[in-house]
Order: structure tokens, then sequence, then C-alpha cells
């Protein structure tokens, strides 16, 4: 987040518009069904894939553009997708900072060894719950204890060749099984190795999931499982974001309040700018797994695709462009309010916040 405030205020300094993190979204296929998952049932085949070496231009491509950091991610399971490895391998090659998020389960001694040989920085697991009883009820039987039979193996893998990277942090959806037991997530990574632990907010993307929402005595003990959990971090030296939860300002209702608050204030440029309801087109590009080519992956116009133009020109074409200025003049798209992870506008709300503390205190 920081690295990314940074890249924003010296792009606004300099009156310029830089693409800073580039996300491929490799796969549409996963090995797991969780009953929370929102990854998009899409009808590729794969002929109509990019194939290695189209997904190896735009790395040399997004080298050229300056960008710092790549998120290696899929609609499903990036594990899926079998040239995984030779695509991370070329994302260190190039310089840039590599992340990507697993549900775990898939990976063995192997891949461990090659993370750990090309470099590669960041693995996010998706793990919601510290016990089998309230992350495989999300998740299934048995990924619990495949996740954390992997993560040793890691944790000693790394330890026998005195390495710290690849960094594991766990991303760990909030619901009502595993509330109470939020601290112990801490506990658990500190018995891991795993550096952070990143909560989100449960995104009710369909009734099914309904049941799963905390309940309203749960949300009143919310506070103090908050206090629990940052304590146990400070002990054991883990990250963790759950201070986001303090202001509850994740919820979907308050997406367009916070579109609107500034909508009366003074219209000068940098007011404008360090007022946007969301940034992601000032620095983000995502790349999906056909070619398309959005300025975030939720919305999704398939008006540019990676075959027909350079990552460049996409950047600077009319459809990034008109993403940006309705941003500008606080307009969600339908499909923002519709559709947008909650996770998003909670960190929309937190990059917004750093900019204005930074630019008007
Ligand atoms: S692991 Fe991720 S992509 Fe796979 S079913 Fe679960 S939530 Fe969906
Ligand atoms: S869908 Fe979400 S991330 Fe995309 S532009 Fe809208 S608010 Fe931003």
């Amino acid at each position: 987040m920081d690295q990314i405030v940074k890249h924003l205020v010296k792009c606004f300094k300099k009156r310029t518009i830089l693409p800073y993190l580039l996300e491929l979204r490799i796969s549409h296929t996963c090995n797991l069904n969780c009953i929370h998952c929102a990854g998009v049932n899409k009808k590729i085949n794969y002929k109509s894939a990019l194939s290695l070496n189209e997904w190896i231009d735009i790395i040399k491509q997004a080298e050229k553009l300056g960008i710092k950091e790549c998120l290696v991610i899929a609609d499903k399971e990036p594990f899926t997708y079998p040239n995984i490895i030779s695509l991370m391998r070329e994302i260190k090659k190039h310089g840039i900072y590599g992340k990507t998020t697993t549900n775990g389960t898939l990976l063995n001694k192997q891949i461990f060894e090659a993370l750990i040989e090309i470099g590669w920085d960041c693995v996010n697991i998706s793990l919601d719950g510290p016990d089998p009883d309230s992350n495989d009820y999300i998740r299934g039987k048995g990924a619990f204890n495949t996740v954390i039979k992997n993560l040793k193996l890691l944790r000693d893998i790394k330890l026998k060749k005195n390495k710290t990277k690849p960094k594991i942090i766990f991303n760990t959806v909030i619901h009502k099984r595993m509330f109470e037991k939020i601290p112990l997530m801490i506990i658990l990574a500190s018995k891991l190795k795993v550096s952070s632990v990143d909560f989100h907010p449960l995104s009710v993307w369909f009734p099914r999931i309904k049941h799963l929402e905390l309940t309203k005595n749960q949300v009143s003990c919310f506070d103090r499982i908050i206090e629990e959990t940052k304590n146990l971090a400070k002990e054991y030296n883990i990250s963790t974001n759950i201070d986001i939860f303090y202001e509850r300002k994740w919820e979907y209702e308050q997406k367009q309040d916070f579109a609107n608050q500034d909508k009366n204030k003074e219209d000068k440029m940098c007011e404008k700018f360090f007022s946007l309801p969301c940034y992601l087109p000032w620095y983000f590009i995502s790349v999906q797994e056909d070619g398309r080519v959005n300025p975030c992956h939720t919305l999704d116009s398939g008006k540019e695709n990676i075959r027909y133009k350079k990552l460049e020109q996409i950047w600077k074409s009319k459809y990034f462009n008109d993403t940006r200025q309705s941003l500008l003049s606080k307009k969600f798209f339908q499909k923002c309010l519709a559709d947008c992870c909650v996770m998003q506008a909670a960190n929309h709300l937190r990059l917004y916040n750093k900019l204005r503390s930074l630019t008007f205190s």
C-alpha cells in the first residue's frame, strides 16, 4: 500500500499516469469448490488462451513500461496453469516483484524449491479459519490439513536453505463459523512462519452464503476481537490489517456515500485527484487469460486485447482514459456498485485516507 501511495504521489507531481501493478489472470479452473467462491465461470477453451510466449512478451512490455509488481492470479486457482513456474521465472528475470495468490493445496516440494530458486517474493495463501472445522466448511474436506502440511514443508525447506523468500501471507475471510477464532490465525501464522494475516470481509455474492454473515452479537463484539488479535500480532511479530475492521467501512452501502462525499467541495484538480472513489485505473492493469485487458478485473468490457495492441497503447487508450474520467467526476459504474469486491472498497478508503493525510494535513 505504501509503495502505491508513493507511486501515485510521484505521478501526480509529474502530471503523468504510469502503471505500477500488473495482474495476470492465468487460469479459470480450480481443484476446490468453495461455497463462497466468486470465480467467474468463463467459457474459455485453451485454444483462445494466451500461450506462454504471449505471456512472456507481456512481461517484457511490462518491464519497459516500468511496472514494479506483478500479481500472478486466476479467476480460479493459478497453480492449475501448467506453465506457472516458467512464467514466474520470467517475471523475476525482469526484476519485477512477484506475488501470487493460491488456495495452497496444489503446492509441493518441487514447486517450493523452484520458487526459492527463482527468488519469488510473496505467496498469499487463502485459509478461512485456524482449524479444519472452520476452514473446511467453506473450502471442502481435507483442505485445511493439506495446506498446513504444505506450509510446514515450505517452512522446513526455507530453514534448511537459510532463505526468507517467498514471504507467506494468509488471506482469511471472516465468517460466522470462525469469528471467535480470529486471534488464533495469528498463532497459527507464527507456528508456520507466515509473516502476515490479511483479513477480508465476506462478500455475500449469493444467497447460499448469507448464513455465514456475522450475527449482530458477533458484530457487537468485533472491537474486542480486534484488540485481542492486535495484541497477539504484536506479541508474535505478525503483520495484520485487522485495524480496517474498526470502522466497518467496507460495507457495500458505504461505497456510494464515499463516492459522493467530496462532490460539493472545491473543484480544484488536486482536490479531485486526492478524493477519488477508486484509484485502480491510475496504477493497475489486469490481463485476462484470453488477452482482454482492463483497468480492473470487475470492469471487463472486452474493448482492449493484448493480441491487437501493446500494453502501453492500452494504458493510454480511450477506454482506460474514459474510465479515469468517470472516476474523476466521482461517478461509479453500475458494475462498481454491484460487483466490486467489498475488500476493494476498504482498500480504496485506506489509499484515499493515506493520500489525503500526506497532502492536506
Ligand atoms: S480455491 Fe479459490 S478459486 Fe478455488 S473454489 Fe475456492 S475460492 Fe474459488
Ligand atoms: S469495480 Fe471496483 S476496482 Fe473497478 S473501478 Fe469500480 S470501484 Fe474501482
